[in-house]
């Protein structure tokens, strides 16, 4: 990851990159794999030049289209809660930038293989292109319509959802292995609650984390 290295260098400095984790730790982020991931990964090559200096502020930013990279609070906490144990094949759906896919790459070996979904070709491609350039080869992206899924390589012991859909979508939940963990907002436009299902032998649990807005997960690939 030499390349994006670029300690030093203004607001992309690792300094600004280790102020936000401390903000993460204040705000009740525990996972040191998670903080470590978040201190890593570059997240101001992921947004717009003219944002770059906003890139390590807890925000959500403009990424085009009408979509967000999501706020790195979210991002760690969605992470902290896949990893409550490790994850062999993570579902992302929902690409966006790649920010989030990349925190998860780079998570190896507690995340080994990720699949990332996303419906705007272009911001696929982008992400993908980044990713390449980071050096991970443990991602595979497509881009297609999240609400079905990926089956060709399901099933999955982590999925992730990082747009809102207004219930969860039943072929997430088919391609969720025993063990595995989806984490999901599920509701309306505004507010919606960030669920956690875990499928075990004798079934589905499901729990509440926490209250949050993304933008929606609409049906059909563009
Ligand atoms: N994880 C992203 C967040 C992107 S915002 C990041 O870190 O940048 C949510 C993304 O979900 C948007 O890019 C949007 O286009 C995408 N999305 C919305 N509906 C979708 C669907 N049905 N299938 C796949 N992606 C979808």
């Amino acid at each position: 990851m030499t390349r994006f290295d670029l300690n030093g260098i203004g607001m992309t400095s690792q300094r600004t990159r280790d102020r936000l984790v401390a903000r993460l730790r204040d705000k009740g982020i525990r996972n040191e794999e998670v903080l470590a991931a978040i201190a890593r990964v570059p997240r101001h090559i992921f947004v717009d030049e003219a944002l770059a200096h906003r890139a390590y502020e807890d925000t959500a930013l403009p990424i085009g289209y009408g979509q967000t990279i999501s706020q790195p609070f979210i991002v760690a906490l969605m992470t902290q809660a896949l990893l409550s144990r490790p994850r062999s094949r993570v579902l992302e759906v929902g690409t966006g930038s790649g920010y989030q896919t990349a925190v998860l790459a780079s998570l190896r070996p507690h995340v080994r293989r990720v699949f990332s979904i996303e419906r705007l070709r272009d911001l696929s491609e982008r992400a993908e292109q980044r990713l390449y350039a980071m050096g991970s080869r443990s991602v595979r992206f497509r881009y297609g319509d999240g609400y079905a899924g990926w089956p060709e390589e399901a099933p999955f012991d982590g999925i992730l959802v990082t747009a809102a859909p207004p219930e969860v979508p039943e072929a997430l939940l088919e391609q969720l292995d025993v063990g595995g963990r989806l984490v999901v907002p599920v509701g309306g436009d505004g507010v919606q609650e960030l669920k956690v299902y875990d499928r075990t032998e004798r079934g589905l649990n499901v729990e509440t984390l926490e209250y949050v807005r993304f933008v929606p997960l609409v049906k059909g690939k563009r």
